[in-house]
């Protein structure tokens, strides 16, 4: 059996127990635990809540002056409530956030001109992957633990979100981890954050492809289901709800501290899977006065296109100096959705079943227009991102990375000066040494933590784009180990 069987203590739960939906409508039901474990639903869509609970405005107003770990575990609780006890869960978030080296862990510096940089990339790899991954790694090993099971976590990356899976899982007992990365496609230091961890239970795997081969590697090893069972697959990408319920808390945070619920804010993010702006959109479903959420692409443009036009057409990757954002199809996407379309698993599955064959999706007008009061988009090219990044230094001082100077020249496209404009800044300057050399002339200094990274011994393993090569690869490492 999978490890999302609906066993005997489902019948024991109280009625008020946050239950999960998929967004093809056709997957068990599920609580937050069995959420956490399972990644994509049975039926090829996502987890999501049934329903958004409500901050209270007053809650809100308070956060400003909360520390951040009491902020994640109030905005997170109506989610897992029931399925973990509140103290070991106010445990967890405390243990995964003291791993970052900022008090505040996810600091707001001022730029000037009511524009401001929420810096995410505090945590050990340096990405904000670290926010939602160093809690999912103590949520996972908790309830292995509790279950007495371990799972095989499957990954693929574009780079930022295998070292941040991996330092969230490394030498833990429950956990064996796979992760797929587009051989020669990620940076020499994104390489080696995952690659120099030589821990028994990490393997990585470089595919000869793009990062949407390895990620469709990873959702066909999904849907085999008896693979999936027999491994007890389970998933750390952005596709796991608790990763985007983790990021959601960031967002209610910085708004709280520029003085939501009176004041409305908007944000821009640097978009690649589009996990991190739909828990922006989470935010604001829940309560949070965002005007706007401005998309941040790279010259791979299908979001600002389908922004503009209604249509999500599918067109070849371009590699950029933000390599985190270089995908074809944002695979959190089809949670916005499922919301656009009324929260029908038919009709999503229906429009992506015409996705997947025609590479084209049409979502006409009216839904075309929902989106559009909230998201805003642009897309931003090298050579913009090089300027950014120059003219950002210039006026501030600041070193920005490539993503996080995609969403500052998006932010300056639609900036209001009335509305405070948060940007998130996704990396830290120094994971992207040689596109922040190549605007400034200044080499980005690594943290002490990493300073020796580039001398420490690699280990993984080349593959071709091949479903039952990978398949076997992970047989025969998981079953040895
Ligand atoms: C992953 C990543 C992004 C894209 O985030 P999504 O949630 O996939 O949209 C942007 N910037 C950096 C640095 C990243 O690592």
């Amino acid at each position: 059996m999978g490890i999302a069987a609906n066993g005997p203590r489902r019948a024991e739960r109280s009625a008020d127990v946050m239950k999960y939906v998929s967004t093809r409508g056709t997957a068990p039901v599920l609580t937050f635990d069995d959420v956490l474990l399972t990644g994509l639903a049975r039926d090829g869509g996502l987890y999501v809540p049934d329903s958004w609970p409500m901050l209270s405005p007053g809650r809100l107003r308070a956060y400003a002056d909360w520390p951040y770990a009491e902020v994640a575990v109030d905005v997170m609780w109506p989610f897992v409530e029931g399925t973990i006890e509140q103290d070991v869960f106010a445990e967890l978030v405390d243990d995964a956030y003291s791993t970052f080296r900022h008090p505040d862990v996810v600091p707001l510096v001022e730029l000037g001109g009511n524009l401001h940089l929420l810096e995410l990339f505090h945590g050990p790899t340096l990405a904000f992957k670290d926010i939602a991954l160093q809690l999912v790694g103590h949520l996972f090993d908790h309830e292995l633990a509790k279950r007495g099971e371990r799972v095989t976590i499957v990954g693929a990356t574009s780079g930022d979100t295998g070292s941040a899976a991996i330092e969230a899982c490394r030498d833990r007992e429950t956990l064996e981890v796979v992760i797929l990365h587009p051989k020669g496609r990620t940076s020499e230091i994104q390489r080696k954050q995952m690659t120099t961890v030589l821990s028994d239970n990490v393997h990585n795997v470089a595919i000869d492809g793009t990062f949407d081969d390895c990620q469709d590697l990873v959702k066909a090893m999904f849907n085999d289901i008896p693979f999936r069972d027999r491994h007890h697959l389970s998933a750390v990408n952005s596709i796991n709800w608790a990763r985007i319920l983790a990021q959601v808390v960031y967002y209610v945070k910085a708004a709280a501290q520029l003085g939501a619920p009176e004041q409305p804010v908007s944000f821009t993010v640097p978009t690649g899977n589009f996990g991190n702006v739909f828990a922006g959109w989470v935010a604001r479903r829940m309560g949070v006065p965002i005007r706007h959420l401005v998309v941040g692409s790279n010259r791979n443009d299908i979001l600002p296109r389908f922004f503009d036009s209604g249509v999500m057409e599918m067109q070849g990757v371009t590699p950029t100096t933000s390599p985190s954002m270089d995908i074809q199809i944002s695979s959190n996407f089809e949670r916005l959705l499922f919301e656009l379309c009324g929260r029908n698993g038919a009709t999503v599955t229906h429009l992506m079943a015409r996705f997947r064959e025609e590479g084209v999706m049409d979502l006409g007008p009216e839904r075309l227009a929902m989106a559009q009061e909230i998201f805003q988009s642009a897309s931003i090219d090298d050579d913009a991102v090089a300027r950014v990044i120059a003219a950002t230094y210039r006026r501030t001082g600041q070193l920005v990375d490539p993503h996080t100077a995609v969403g500052l020249g998006a932010a300056a496209l639609h900036h209001d000066p009335s509305v405070p404009m948060v940007c998130l800044a996704t990396a830290h300057p120094a994971k992207f040494p040689d596109a922040v050399h190549d605007a400034v002339g200044i080499h980005p200094e690594l943290p002490a933590h990493l300073a020796d990274l580039y001398d420490r011994p690699e280990r993984f393993v080349e593959l071709p784009n091949d479903l039952a090569v990978v398949e076997e690869y992970v047989t025969s490492t998981t079953m040895s180990t």
